[in-house]
């Protein structure tokens, strides 16, 4: 492999970013004897402490592509350990921290919500043994996430009970394994839909054992369609809410407080996890108000609008929701004291990242993209501030868009955004590049700014 290499090099071809040998022919003969052995590498304090922090895995794959570059002529050899130190990750954890400048709220390539910064610090502050089944004041067993269903029922006061498991499939996936297993559930053939990535929610539910009754059509079904299929099987109404597409034209649907008449526990999937209605988003179902509406349970996803980690949200009448926590399968849809720490922390703490995006006022998102462009406009540099239009995303107020403002940059800059030493994830609309502000909290506008020159840098 190594000679490979070697005999390309010689070749002065480019290597695969183009970039140009520094050194040539006989030059680089010479500086590729020089090239420090990875022992003699390793020495260096900073490669040290380096492997304390991210393990020696690591640390040697970053020394073996530091030589491979001075091998390539692309660094000198004498810069090896420097240009391994630039090659390391900043922590063990295998994903990269990115700028979500797509103007997709909650970006589901991009892990969804990111966590406040109480929530960080909360799942820090877990990380070690931690009180998560003992009460410390007597010292006996405790209910696992006490605290954090406490909060959800002060999030919530019309759910009687909660429990939280691993995410929004699975709140469905232990509903209808807990209640309908050999049974029936009644659901709109207008709301049997695909989350994405290939999972659809009828698949999930008929994996559980349960039947599902399908009623009325695409685009209309009466209550009487529901009334018309329920009988002595059926286990419950289920209720999805179309979170990521929208049917408009000859439509009907019947509400959960029409359905709640019916004679039997309506369940509703309201998906986003929004707790309490939000003024900018009236489409969009949010818990108290389903069940205030009459649903006996309500499941919803953690990491959506409620802006917190990833895990399903059980709310509702206290019986249903102990039926599902003391099922066998709970225990395997159960969440880890990190999902437990950061739920708490966002249902309690400051307002999330995904709220401050979704609240941010448009002109103080033009002021900062103005700010920026003026800053940035230069030699080689045609950057300006455009308005933009964001969503939310991640499956969540479809048809809903938010007005907003981007940097316009040339769409041949995307590559480079992302590959940076900060990788941003713009988005190309028209030929051009826009980096959408409103996903990006206003303190990482410089880290932006940097990005961009680099990445300007790069291209030239
Ligand atoms: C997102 C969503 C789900 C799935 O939730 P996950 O947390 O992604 O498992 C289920 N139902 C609806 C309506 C959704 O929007």
């Amino acid at each position: 492999m190594g000679r490979r290499v070697a005999e390309r090099g010689t070749e002065q071809e480019p290597d695969e970013d183009g970039a140009q040998p520094c050194v040539t022919g006989a030059a680089l003969g010479d500086a590729r004897r020089r090239i420090p052995r990875t022992d003699a590498v390793l020495k260096d304090p900073r490669l040290v402490a380096a492997v304390g922090r991210l393990g020696p895995g690591t640390v040697k794959t970053a020394v073996r592509q530091a030589q491979e570059q001075a091998r390539h002529g692309t660094v000198p050899p004498e810069a090896v350990a420097d240009t391994a130190v630039a090659l390391l990750p900043r922590t063990a954890g295998g994903l990269r921290p990115v700028i979500n400048a797509t103007g997709v709220l909650l970006h589901t390539n991009l892990g969804r919500a990111p966590l406040s910064a109480a929530a960080r610090l909360a799942v820090l502050d877990a990380a070690g043994p931690t009180d998560v089944e003992l009460d410390l004041v007597t010292g006996v067993r405790a209910r696992r996430g006490r605290s954090v269903l406490q909060a959800l029922r002060e999030r919530v006061p019309s759910a009687d009970a909660a429990h939280v498991v691993n995410n929004g499939a699975a709140a469905l996936v232990l509903a209808a394994t807990a209640l309908a297993t050999g049974r029936e559930i009644v659901v709109s053939r207008g709301e049997l839909v695909e989350i994405g990535d290939g999972f659809r929610l009828p698949d999930l539910l008929v994996s559980t054992g349960a039947r599902l009754r399908e009623v009325g059509t695409t685009n209309r079904t009466r209550v009487e369609d529901y009334a018309a299929a329920i009988g002595p099987e059926t286990a419950f109404v289920l209720k999805v809410h179309t979170s990521n597409f929208r049917i408009t034209g000859f439509t009907r649907a019947a509400s959960v407080r029409d359905l709640a008449g019916l004679g039997v526990p309506v369940v509703a999937d309201i998906g986003s996890g929004l707790l309490a209605p939000h003024p900018l988003l009236p489409e969009e179902p949010d818990a108290a108000g389903q069940l205030r509406s009459g649903a006996a349970l309500v499941t919803a996803s953690g990491d959506k609008l409620l802006g917190g980690p990833q895990c399903g949200l059980i709310l509702g009448d206290a019986g249903l929701v102990g039926t599902l926590a003391r099922h066998p399968l709970a225990r395997a849809l159960r969440v880890d004291k990190l999902t437990l720490a950061a739920l708490h922390a966002t249902l309690t703490g400051p307002e999330t990242p995904t709220a401050s995006a979704l609240n941010a006022d448009p002109r103080t998102l033009t002021r900062r993209a103005e700010r920026l462009a003026c800053q940035l406009r230069g030699p080689g540099l045609d950057v300006h501030a455009v308005p933009s239009a964001a969503t939310v995303g991640g499956g969540g107020a479809p048809g809903v868009t938010l007005p907003s403002a981007a940097l316009s940059l040339p769409e041949a800059w995307a590559s480079a955004l992302r590959t940076g030493p900060v990788p941003v994830v713009g988005r190309i609309e028209s030929g051009r590049c826009l980096l959408d502000l409103r996903a990006v909290p206003e303190e990482d506008d410089a880290l932006l700014a940097e990005a961009v020159r680099t990445a300007a840098r790069a291209r030239r």
